[in-house]
């Protein structure tokens, strides 16, 4: 099957220089937004404070009300229950894949003990982690608009190299929720290195180990630069280990001293966060001096830098440890890395520096404030996209994303819009019914969220697929986009190695008013294309959850109560009719019920069948 798209330039709106592309940081702790004044790359300040830093965190208000940054962090210990963190850490998650994260968390991550990606509720209202951060992007987009007297519709926003394609997806969608055309998701450490120039000169050519260490997360990233192509050659990191843990070090270092106990800390919440904002203050002194003292209530707390290095030297033997296993995934030796670049806070601390010296056996380069460096390598990635800088030879990339149409009439975009070419993506799907043999695969172009609102390439079908249960098919589906804009979809099912041969014919042709029209729609109606996907998701969610439920009580007659299978019955029947009648909302929240009803149920029959097969009656 072949299609043929126009493919020129990213940037499809009419763009002169004035047009302002910003640069964005979207940071698991702080977020910060970039520009190009006169050349240079800049930072916006916060309209709050002076910092250019802002908080990524948001709080809801009683009414409903949304503020973020600064203001926000002021709850963090008056509402836990209504004041998100870390929302990035969530991007793109299933809950299966947050678990871990959700003991230390004050606010509700729901449960739905499904593959679905997660959703955090806050009063009888449930939010995806993409709406959370388009609240983050909009206060940001605010802030800048404030600072530069203009609207501010494009955007570049960074993201972490490990990064996979439902975390950038999520990221892209939470801009255009926010009303920013997202040109481009670029790497962290990518931007970080255009930030120190790298890469900006075609005919040179560097390996660059990126080391960033922030509040809360560790990554290390190997780059190859040539041709004024970044590769990220391996990561590796923590995304549990950040200059907290140094504040925590400090913290019980101070509270062993002095002999208060756990259940005091655990008793006086004010202690606690007294102790830890002295804590971050110490480590801050004792990057530039050699001893540090305060009081805290009655307590004389004192610090020196060597105790302190005592203190983190095993924590950053975990990121040497780290940088050991990207430089050998990466198959270099220090001695071939070119550059080291520092990015985060935490490494202001001087023993990191000395460490990753030793290290590598070069100087770190710090000449950059490792808050900013990727904020404004992501505003130089904008004004190379904005054609502003002459020197730079623009690659070619896809102008419109393409993806396939799944339940409900849903866009999922398997390319993302300015993607460069050649470009090869695939995704996994699966069968909704018992016994399905055929699997309709419609191809469109676009970027709004339901399919009737882009634009139609083709479509084929699957067949022959072996029967199965329905979601035991793993279907993969395969887009290569060459050199020329030629694009190939197959599908393969991957258990029977079953694949499409069906040509789809149309040509494709489409002028530059059509893309730019297409893309401004996009924007206009993000709002409201994003609350249908989300209640299209909902009722495709609880479809299969009443069909489960279903088959699940009549499986398990046997085991279970007149009384269980009665009250999950009445919940399943209530889930049923709220996806009738019901607001997305309304949905979740008979969803969770009927979970949270079942789930014991559900441990139940699993141990009785186990107890059963042990016993070699049945399984
Ligand atoms: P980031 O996540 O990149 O914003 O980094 C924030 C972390 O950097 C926090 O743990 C801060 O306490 C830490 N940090 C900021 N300034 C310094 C400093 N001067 N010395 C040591 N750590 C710092």
């Amino acid at each position: 099957m072949k299609i043929s798209i126009n493919l020129k330039t990213g940037d499809v709106a009419d763009s002169t220089p004035k047009d302002i592309i910003v640069g964005i940081d979207l940071g698991t702790t702080n977020s910060l937004v970039a520009y190009i004044v006169n050349e240079q790359p800049v930072t916006v300040k916060s309209k709050y404070g002076q910092r250019s830093l802002t908080p990524s965190v948001l709080h809801f208000n009683e009414d409903g009300s949304i503020v973020v940054g600064d203001k926000a962090k002021d709850y963090l210990v008056s509402h836990p229950e209504r004041t998100i963190f870390s929302v990035k850490r969530l991007m793109g998650k299933s809950y299966a894949d947050v678990s871990k994260l959700n003991s230390s968390i004050g606010y509700e991550i729901i449960d739905q003990d499904t593959e679905s990606l997660v959703k955090i509720k806050v009063d009888n209202r449930f939010y995806t982690p993409t709406e959370l951060s388009a609240e983050i992007l909009k206060s940001l987009k605010s802030d800048a608009e404030h600072q530069l007297k203009t609207t501010i519709s494009k955007a570049v926003i960074t993201v972490p190299a490990y990064f996979n394609d439902a975390q950038r997806q999520a990221t892209r969608d939470a801009g255009k929720l926010a009303g920013l055309d997202v040109l481009r998701i670029v790497n962290e450490p990518t931007a970080a290195s255009l930030a120190y120039g790298l890469g900006l000169d075609k005919n040179e050519q560097y390996k660059v180990a990126v080391y960033d260490l922030g509040g809360g997360t560790f990554d290390i990233s190997i780059l190859q630069i040539e041709d004024g192509i970044f590769d990220v050659l391996s990561t590796h990191g923590d995304t549990f280990l950040g200059g907290d843990d140094f504040d925590r070090a400090i913290m019980a270092f101070w509270t062993e001293k002095h002999s208060i106990s756990i259940e005091k800390m655990q008793e006086d919440p004010a202690l606690n966060q007294a102790l830890r904002l002295a804590a971050e203050k110490a480590k801050m002194v004792l990057s530039k001096e050699n001893t540090f003292e305060t009081n805290v209530e009655q307590y004389q707390l004192a610090l020196d830098k060597a105790t302190f290095e005592n203190l983190i030297a095993p924590l950053i033997d975990k990121t040497i440890e780290s940088c050991i296993q990207a430089l050998k995934d990466s198959k270099l030796t220090t001695a071939e890395i070119d550059k080291v670049i520092l990015v985060g806070g935490s490494t202001r601390v001087p023993l990191v520096k000395q460490r990753l010296a030793e290290f590598f056996d070069k100087t770190p380069d710090d000449s950059m404030n490792p808050d900013e460096v990727v904020a404004l390598g992501a505003a130089i990635q904008a004004d190379i996209l904005a054609g502003n800088r002459k020197d730079i030879l623009l690659l070619d990339v896809t102008p419109l994303s393409l993806g396939i149409e799944t339940v409900g009439g849903l866009m999922d975009s398997i390319i993302a819009r300015n993607s460069k070419v050649p470009h090869r993506a695939a995704r996994q799907y699966t069968t909704s019914v018992d016994g399905q043999k055929n699997l309709r695969i419609s191809v469109f172009q676009g970027e709004r969220d339901l399919v009737v609102h882009n634009r139609k390439l083709g479509e084929f079908t699957l067949k022959n697929i072996p029967a199965m249960a329905a979601g035991i098919p793993k279907i993969e589906v395969a887009f290569i986009l060459d050199a020329d804009g030629i694009l190939t979809v197959r599908a393969k099912e991957l258990r029977s190695n079953v694949e499409t041969s069906v040509e789809i014919k149309s040509t494709y042709g489409i002028s530059e008013e059509e893309m730019a029209l297409m893309l401004i729609d996009s924007i206009k109606n993000a709002e409201e294309d994003v609350k249908k996907r989300a209640l299209l998701e909902s009722i495709n969610e609880a479809n299969n959850v009443t069909l489960a439920t279903d088959k699940f009580l009549i499986q398990n007659q046997a085991i279970l109560t007149a009384e269980e299978i009665e009250t999950a019955t009445l919940l399943n029947a209530a889930l049923k009719s709220s996806v009738k009648a019901g607001t997305k909302d309304d949905i979740e929240a008979a969803m969770k019920r009927l979970n949270d009803y079942s789930t014991p149920l559900a441990h139940k029959a699993l141990d009785v069948n186990i107890g059963e097969a042990l016993k070699g009656a049945k399984m």
